[in-house]
């Protein structure tokens, strides 16, 4: 069952007479399961008795995307088309503007479905598309856990306002999803989806290579969940901070691109049983997660340094001509070469793999605060250096991520130099804390 709080119809247009088929324009959920928007198109095909197509619009100019990005989106969609191919669905891809690529493929459509993102560029194409087609546009909403307008009707404050709405629904839609199959399927095909070609041929950002160390896909997201439970979960709780070692799912690149539902790595975490680690996992991946989804929904600055809490700006303003030790521009901080060897391990992590670890993440935000000239350039730069070599990057996650060093979802602690009354962390704390001789080996490893 698809619960209707994820479905919203995007414009008020009628069902298409004599279609050909019901197209479901694939965006978000880069995924052939556990993909409520695919399951919705599939019912609706069936009650139509028509075949589906599913197009993928892919835009070489998607704000802040790369190489790496890219090459990684499209080892995804490789499988993913294969998979759409065995369930009987017709899988399109073309280069362009998503709203131009979808107008074309709905002409013969009946209706159109999609899915939604968290972000502004991708509600935008929304918007776009369901004023200027012609038949019906209907949205189903499946790469959150809870709906996000559900959930809360406004912006959380913190994870404490939001923990009780989200967990009081999660009986409603932490369920299985069952896939439907498909009456009228396409005639098989050997069509493969030439990804290096493709990737070849698009005019981007080529500055930021791809990422050896991670391989997108559904299968390989799969294989790392379950390496997860089957090893990492039992100590989740206690380690996942530690840098030293790699207690994290690393489901975040994949989360993003929507290759794996996070229903379904919800419920098999939930599956392994029932105990403070798997606690400690979904709160990460439902609490905190949705509330990066309800910021970037609810708030419009979402991705500037206005978003953040009024005490926060007073205060880091109060603070903005406190005389800096250290002055480090962008360019600077990318040579990863700054008087902090955690923090450079901590960057060259992330430029060499495309993912950085989470506490470190936090340490990284918070001595970019530190070493720039005003609070307002380093945000500026915290948010540029993650969404340029993060697989993750570009995400509610992202910005609630970097806008939390400044002290968005977090409260006032003791008020000092250059930080004001905004939380500081410091290398000291790390030493005291972590092996992070270790974390140094292990990122220095990550050359060989
Ligand atoms: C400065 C900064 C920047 C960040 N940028 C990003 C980003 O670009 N993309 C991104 O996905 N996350 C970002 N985060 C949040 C967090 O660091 C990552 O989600 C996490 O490290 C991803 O690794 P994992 O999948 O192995 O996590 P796991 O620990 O295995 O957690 C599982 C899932 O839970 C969610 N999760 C875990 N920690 C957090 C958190 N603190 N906030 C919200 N959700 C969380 C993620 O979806 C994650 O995939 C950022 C945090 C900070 C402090």
């Amino acid at each position: 069952m698809i619960q209707p709080e994820r479905i919203s119809e995007l414009n008020q247009k009628p069902l298409r007479e004599n279609a050909r088929y019901v197209l479901y324009w694939m965006q978000q959920a880069q995924r052939a399961e556990w993909n409520h928007a695919l399951e919705f198109a599939i019912m609706q095909a069936n009650d139509l008795a028509l075949p589906l197509q599913v197009s993928f619009a892919l835009t070489d100019n998607y704000p802040e995307a790369s190489e790496r990005h890219y090459a990684f989106m499209l080892e995804g969609l490789s499988e993913t088309a294969s998979r759409l191919r065995d369930r009987g669905a017709t899988f399109l891809l073309e280069t362009g503007q998503p709203t131009e690529v979808v107008i074309r493929h709905a002409r013969q459509a009946a209706l159109v479905v999609t899915d939604r993102g968290g972000t502004r560029v991708q509600a935008s194409w929304r918007v776009g598309l369901a004023k200027k087609l012609d038949c019906r546009l209907v949205q189903v909403e499946t790469d959150v856990v809870v709906p996000v307008e559900t959930a809360y009707p406004k912006e959380a404050y913190t994870a404490a306002v939001l923990r009780p709405k989200i967990t009081r629904f999660l009986g409603q839609f932490l369920t299985p999803l069952k896939p439907t199959a498909l009456h009228c399927m396409a005639p098989e095909s050997s069509f493969v989806l030439e990804t290096e070609h493709i990737l070849q041929s698009l005019n981007i950002d080529r500055a930021v290579s791809r990422s050896h160390h991670i391989l997108g896909g559904r299968s390989a997201a799969k294989q790392l969940l379950d390496n997860f439970i089957a090893t990492n979960l039992s100590c989740y709780a206690e380690q996942r901070n530690d840098p030293s070692t790699d207690f994290a799912s690393h489901m975040s690149p994949y989360l993003h691109f929507g290759q794996i539902s996070p229903l379904e790595i919800a419920l098999t975490v939930k599956g392994s049983g029932d105990n403070p680690n798997v606690s400690s996992y979904l709160e990460e991946l439902i609490v905190r997660r949705e509330l990066s989804w309800n910021f970037t929904h609810y708030n419009s600055n979402y991705d500037t340094y206005e978003s953040l809490p009024n005490w926060a700006r007073a205060t880091l303003e109060k603070h903005a001509n406190d005389p800096r030790e250290f002055l480090y521009s962008q360019a600077d901080l990318e040579e990863a070469s700054t008087h902090d060897p955690y923090w450079n391990a901590a960057q060259r992590e992330m430029m060499l793999t495309g993912k950085m670890h989470n506490y470190m993440r936090m340490y990284w935000g918070k001595k970019i605060l530190e070493w720039s000239a005003s609070p307002q350039e380093a945000f500026h730069t915290t948010l540029a250096l993650n969404n340029k070599w993060c697989l993750d990057g570009r995400d509610p996650n992202s910005f609630a991520g970097v806008a939390w060093c400044y002290g968005k979802h977090d409260r006032p602690w003791g008020e000092r130099e250059i930080f004001g009354s905004v939380r500081y962390m410091n290398a000291a704390g790390l030493r005291r804390k972590f092996d992070m001789d270790g974390y140094l080996k292990r990122v220095a490893d990550l050359n060989r």
